[in-house]
């Protein structure tokens, strides 16, 4: 038995299984919700309960979507010649947001993980060969992060789309902007060689 009501009892369990919030975290929103004008609670439920109704997966990229296909896929002035694969929507948002890249997106939902028995047919991996059978695709850019896992993706995804007449390439990896080459480790400085760039004009 806790030391509040039931209900709010209840809520703060709730709010805490929510990831990156513990217990004192959960019970502070759940206090500051009970704090407010109902308004607050309101809005809240009826946006938890829209994005649940309202948001599916676009059915070309498998990115998150109100509408199907997606603002991204529907958008006619994108090129349709490159594909940028990414693990999650999260990615995909980061990329978004960067403004730098105009083409069109797929989103694997993961990467292959064998010891936690994620295998290809787990990701839209499929999906991602029917489009490159259907669309006019020059090249697909692996944008997947650079962890053994990412890597293993990177390795089995250019192995399967090998000999499909695309140009395959990956994001580089290195050194981040404003970081210090004193503090990284010897993988990442490995990497800034390999994917060094020429200055020539
Ligand atoms: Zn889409």
């Amino acid at each position: 038995m806790g030391i509040y009501p039931p209900p709010l009892e209840r809520l703060i369990r709730h709010l805490s299984k929510l990831p990156g919030i513990g217990q004192k975290s959960a019970t502070r929103v759940a206090l500051y919700i009970l704090k407010k004008p109902r308004g607050l609670a309101e809005d809240l439920s009826r946006s938890l309960m829209d994005v649940k109704e309202k948001i599916r997966f676009c059915s070309l990229c498998f990115n998150f979507t109100d509408q199907d296909p997606c603002a991204i896929c529907r958008d006619e002035t994108r090129n349709n010649g490159v594909i940028c694969i990414v693990e999650g929507p999260g990615d995909q948002l980061a990329i978004e947001e960067s403004g730098i890249f105009k083409g069109r997106y797929h989103v694997l939902h993961g990467i292959l993980s064998p010891l936690d028995g994620i295998g290809p047919e787990d990701l839209k991996v499929a999906e991602l060969l029917t489009r490159l059978e259907k669309e006019q695709v020059q090249e697909v850019i692996m944008a997947v992060n650079p962890t053994a896992e990412g890597e293993a993706t990177v390795s089995f995804l250019a192995k399967l789309l090998s000999d499909k007449g695309i140009v395959l390439s990956r994001i580089a990896l290195g050194i981040p902007m404003g970081g210090d080459l004193k503090y990284m480790d010897a993988m990442t400085l490995r990497h800034a060689l390999k994917s060094r760039t020429s200055l020539q004009p």
